[in-house]
C-alpha cells in the first residue's frame, strides 16, 4: 500500500485521502477538524492494531527479569530505535528520551542547565511557544531575539568573541505554532561551528514542525543538540513526547542531582548515603520512574500505520502545503462589497505559502466587518462550534508571536490583563485591537473539501456581499417618546445557576433587588474536585435539572428527569440550620470569581447531583449577607461586580453575569419568522434564559408589533407610576448555548445562525438586554409581578447612539 501512496500525483493523493478517511477517521463524519496544531487524529487502523497487539501479548513492568518484563523492555528499546530512524538519526550519535510531552522534554534540558555551577545564559526567539519562553526564569541571564536578523547578527558576532565563560543555550521553534512560519534550521549548525571556550547549545522545538514535515538528522553536524517533540501531533496517538539529544552533550547531564527509580543502579540510605547513577545510556539517566510502557509500545503501530496511510511526512508536507496555500490565497482575496478586506492574515514577511521551507500549513488571521471593525473571535468560535467546525482562537500559547502579529505593546498586554482579559476569555477585542487570533491548522488527513467548507463558513457569516448597514439597525424603530404598550408576560428565576428556570406564578408579587430577582441564582453546583462552579456549556444536562420553590414547605426541590429522583434543601438561611454538619464553608470559583460558598456535604445531596450530571459535584449556596458591608448586602454579592466596576456607561458586557435579563416576545417572534423563512426550527423562549419576558398587547393588529424596540430603550418603569425603574445596561451577547433545547437537551443550529446574520453589532451577536434595578432605588427592594404594565423610556439619542455605546466597550 505504501508504494502507490508515495508516488501518486498531488491531486490523486488528495482524492485518495478524501476516500480513505471515510473509513479510517470515522470521527470526522460531519466534523470539520482544523486544529491539527493542537493535536492530529488517530486512525481506526492504528487503534485496532494497537488493541490487537495488547490482546496478544503479556507486557510487564520493565526493569525486572520476568519474560513479560523483558518483552516490555525489548519493545521499548525497539520503539526508541525505530523512532530515531524515522528522523534519520543515527543511534550512534543520538539518543531519544521518552517524555510526557514536548514541554517535559524542554524541562529536562532546562534542568540540566540549571544545575550548572555558573548558571547559564539563555537566548530564545520571539516567536517561541510559551514552554520555550518559560526556561528564561531559570537562566542567570536571558535575551529574547526580536527577529531572524537579530539572531543572524548575534551568531555572526559570537563567532568573533571567544571570551564567554558561561554556558549558553539558544532555543527556537522550527515552526511557529501561531502562524505556521518555519524558521531557519541552519542556526543549529552555525552555532555548533562557532566553537569557543564554552559551546552555545541549540534547542529546537520541533513540536509543531514535525507534525507535517520530515525532520532529517542524517547530517550530524547540522542537527540541533536538543530537539523537543510532541509525538501525538504527528501520529494522533499515543500521547507522548520525546527529546532527541546528541550523545556528546552527555556531560551536561552529569550535574543532575535528582535520581528516581529507573535512573540509579544502587542506593544506600540511613548512615551512609550513597547512590550509583546509571551511567550507560543517556535515556537511562533521564527516564525517572516507570515509563509509559503501553504508550511507547503503541508507537510501533503508529509508525507502521502512518506510513501505510500517508506514505511519508514528505507527502504530508507537500499535500498540506498546497491546501494551506489555497486557503491563504482565498482568504486574502476576499473583500466585502464595499472593497474592505474580510480577513487580516498574519503572515510573516519571510514566509511564502506553498514553500515548505518557510511556511507550514497554518493560517492565523482575524476577521473584519464591512465597516472595518474587528469581529470578536469568541463570536467566530461560537458559530464554528454550532457548525461543527473545530478551530482554535486566542493567544495560542505564543505570547511573542501574538504581540508581534497584533502590534500589541507590553503595556497594552498588561492593561488588557488588568482589564480582565485572560487567555481564552470573552473580551477579545480591547481598545479597538484584537487580543488573539483565529488559527486554522491542517494535517495529514485534511483535504481540499475541508478548505472549501471553511471558506463557505466565512462566506456565510462574515462576508458582507451587500455591505449595507446591518438589517437589524435599519429595521429598528426609534422611539422618542415614552411608549406604554408592553407588559410583563412572565417572570422566571433560576434558583440554581445554569439549571432549568422556575416560572413565578402569574400575578404573584416578587421582590426585585439590586442583584436581581429574589431567589435567582441563589445556589450553584460545584465540582467536588476543583471547586469550580459548573455551567451548562460544559454540562448540558444541567438544563434538565428542574428546581422548584415550595414556600409552604420551606424547601427548594430539585428533580432529575428520567430517574424520578428528587432532593430537597431548606430555603431558610437561618444560621442555626447552617451550622449543622451538612454544610462546609469552601472556596469556590464561579465564573472566574473566587467566592466563599457553603457546600452541602450531605451525601444524599452530593449523590443526587453527581448521578444526574455524571461528574463528582454537589450543591452550594452563595455567601450569606453581611450587614456591615454595603456591597455585600445580598447573598449574591459577586453578581453585583459588573455594576460596581462601572462608571457610566456600565461595562456590563465585560461580565457574563448581569442582575436581570429581559427579552421581548415581539423580537423573538420576528426572529422566529426569519428562522422559519429559511426552513429552520423556531426557538423556544426558554433557550434565552431570560428573567423577564415582555410582550405587547394581544389586541394589536397583525404587523403592528415593535420588534427590537428594546434596543432603543434606556429604562422601563414596571407596574405603573409608583413601580420601580429598571435600567437597560446593554445587549446580551449570545453563544451556542441558545441552540440547546432546554427540555430535551438536544442541539440545533438555530437560533444562533440566524441571530449571527441579523443581530450582529460590532462583531457581537446580541439578543435580549441586561437589566438592573435603577440606581435611584439605592439598594432597596421593590416588587414586580407578571402582568404588570411596562412603560418604556427611550434614549434621547438615536439608535446610532446605542450602537456607539457598544463600540466604546469593544
Ligand atoms: C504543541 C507545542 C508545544 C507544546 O507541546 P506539549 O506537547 O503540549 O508540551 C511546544 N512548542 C510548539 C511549537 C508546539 O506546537
Amino acid at each position: 500500500m505504501a508504494g502507490p501512496v508515495s508516488t501518486m500525483a498531488l491531486d490523486q493523493y488528495n482524492d485518495y485521502i478524501e476516500h480513505m478517511r471515510k473509513e479510517q477517521f470515522p470521527m470526522l463524519t460531519d466534523a470539520l477538524y482544523l486544529d491539527h496544531a493542537g493535536t492530529t487524529l488517530y486512525s481506526k487502523r492504528l487503534m485496532e492494531r494497537f488493541q490487537a497487539d495488547m490482546m496478544s501479548s503479556l507486557f510487564g513492568n520493565p526493569h525486572s527479569a520476568s519474560p513479560s518484563s523483558q518483552r516490555s523492555t525489548q519493545e521499548v528499546e525497539t520503539a526508541r530505535i525505530t523512532l530515531l530512524r524515522f528522523f534519520n538519526a543515527d543511534p550512534e550519535h543520538f539518543d531519544l528520551v521518552f517524555t510526557a510531552n514536548a514541554t517535559a522534554a524542554i524541562k529536562l534540558v532546562m534542568e540540566a542547565f540549571r544545575e550548572q555551577q555558573e548558571g547559564f545564559w539563555y537566548g530564545y526567539h520571539v516567536e517561541s511557544h510559551t514552554s520555550i519562553v518559560g526556561v528564561r526564569e531559570c537562566a542567570t541571564d536571558n535575551r529574547c531575539f526580536g527577529s531572524d536578523e537579530e539572531v543572524d547578527h548575534w551568531i555572526g558576532q559570537s563567532g568573533r568573541s571567544h571570551d564567554v565563560d558561561q554556558l549558553r543555550l539558544f532555543a527556537y521553534p522550527a515552526q511557529s505554532n501561531m502562524n505556521g512560519r518555519r524558521l531557519p534550521l541552519e542556526w543549529c549548525k552555525r552555532l555548533r561551528q562557532l566553537g569557543g571556550q564554552q559551546r552555545t547549545y541549540s534547542m529546537l522545538d520541533a513540536a509543531a514542525y514535525a507534525s507535517t514535515s520530515p525532520l532529517d538528522f542524517s547530517n550530524v553536524e547540522a542537527a540541533p543538540d536538543f530537539t523537543a517533540l510532541s509525538l501525538y501531533k504527528i501520529f494522533g496517538f499515543p500521547d507522548l513526547g520525546a527529546l532527541i539529544v546528541r550523545k556528546d552533550t552527555a556531560p551536561l547531564f552529569q550535574s543532575r542531582r535528582y535520581f528516581g527509580g529507573g535512573t540509579v543502579d544502587m542506593v544506600v540510605c540511613l548512615k551512609e548515603q550513597w547512590h550509583a547513577k546509571k551511567a550507560s545510556a543517556l535515556h537511562e539517566q533521564l527516564e525517572d520512574g516507570t515509563l509509559p510502557v503501553h504508550s511507547i509500545i503503541a508507537l510501533k503501530s503508529a509508525l507502521q500505520t502512518h506510513e501505510e496511510l500517508f506514505g511519508s511526512l514528505d507527502r504530508v508536507s507537500a499535500h498540506t502545503a498546497r491546501l494551506a496555500e489555497e486557503l491563504y490565497q482565498r482568504l486574502t482575496s476576499l473583500n466585502h462589497a464595499n472593497g474592505r478586506p474580510v480577513c487580516m492574515v498574519y503572515k510573516h514577511a519571510r514566509a511564502i505559502y506553498g514553500n515548505v521551507n518557510t511556511q507550514g500549513p497554518i493560517v492565523a488571521f482575524n476577521l473584519c466587518d464591512s465597516r472595518g471593525n474587528w469581529v470578536s473571535n469568541t463570536e467566530v468560535e461560537k458559530l464554528a462550534s454550532v457548525k461543527n467546525i473545530h478551530l482554535r482562537t486566542g493567544g495560542v500559547c505564543n505570547p511573542g508571536g501574538i504581540a508581534e502579529a497584533l502590534g500589541l505593546a507590553p503595556w497594552e498586554m498588561r492593561e488588557n490583563f488588568s482589564a480582565g482579559h485572560r487567555c481564552g476569555g470573552e473580551n477579545d477585542v480591547l481598545n479597538g485591537k484584537p487580543t488573539g487570533v483565529i488559527r486554522v491548522s491542517l494535517g495529514a488527513m485534511s483535504t481540499k473539501s475541508d478548505v472549501a467548507r471553511f471558506l463557505g463558513f466565512v462566506d456565510e457569516f462574515f462576508w458582507d456581499k451587500a455591505a449595507q448597514p446591518l438589517s437589524a439597525r435599519s429595521s429598528a424603530t426609534v422611539q422618542t417618546t415614552a411608549v406604554q404598550r408592553f407588559h410583563v408576560e412572565s417572570l422566571t428565576v433560576y434558583p440554581i445557576k445554569s439549571c432549568a428556570g422556575w416560572q413565578v406564578p402569574h400575578g404573584a408579587p416578587w421582590p426585585i433587588r439590586n442583584e436581581g430577582l429574589a431567589w435567582d441564582r441563589e445556589w450553584c453546583i460545584v465540582h467536588q474536585g476543583t471547586g469550580k462552579g459548573l455551567s451548562q456549556k460544559q454540562h448540558p444536562r444541567m438544563a434538565l435539572l428542574r428546581p422548584s420553590l415550595d414556600f409552604n414547605a420551606g424547601v427548594l426541590r430539585v428533580s432529575a428527569p428520567g430517574s424520578g429522583e428528587r432532593v430537597a434543601v431548606r430555603l431558610s438561611k437561618d444560621p442555626s440550620y447552617l451550622e449543622t454538619a451538612d454544610y462546609a464553608h469552601r472556596n469556590a470559583s464561579v465564573c472566574g470569581d473566587l467566592i466563599k460558598a457553603r457546600l452541602y456535604t450531605s451525601s444524599a445531596v452530593a449523590e443526587f447531583f453527581t448521578k444526574a450530571l455524571g461528574v463528582p459535584c454537589t450543591l452550594a449556596r452563595f455567601p450569606a449577607a453581611s450587614p456591615h458591608s454595603p456591597s455585600l448586602r445580598h447573598s449574591k454579592a459577586h453578581l453585583q461586580q459588573a455594576r460596581h466596576k462601572a462608571g457610566v456607561p456600565r461595562p456590563i458586557l465585560l461580565s457574563n453575569e448581569s442582575p436581570i435579563l429581559t427579552i421581548s416576545r415581539s423580537s423573538l417572534n420576528r426572529l422566529n419568522e426569519q428562522i422559519k423563512a429559511k426552513g429552520g426550527k423556531a426557538a423556544h423562549p426558554s433557550v434565552f434564559r431570560a428573567n423577564i419576558v415582555l410582550a405587547e398587547s394581544a389586541c394589536l393588529p397583525p404587523g403592528h408589533e415593535q420588534p427590537w424596540a428594546e434596543d432603543a430603550w434606556q429604562s422601563m418603569r414596571v407596574g405603573g407610576e409608583d413601580g420601580p425603574v429598571l435600567e437597560f445596561l446593554g445587549g446580551c451577547r449570545r453563544c451556542q448555548m441558545v441552540c440547546i433545547d432546554q427540555v430535551s437537551g438536544e442541539k440545533n443550529q438555530e437560533p444562533l445562525v440566524t441571530l449571527a446574520k441579523t443581530r450582529r453589532f460590532d462583531g457581537r451577536v446580541l439578543f435580549g438586554v441586561h437589566t438592573a434595578l435603577a440606581v435611584e432605588h439605592g439598594g432597596g427592594c421593590s416588587i414586580i409581578k407578571a402582568g404588570d404594565v411596562v412603560e418604556a423610556l427611550a434614549r434621547s439619542d438615536t439608535f446610532e447612539g446605542v450602537d456607539s455605546a457598544y463600540r466604546k466597550d469593544a
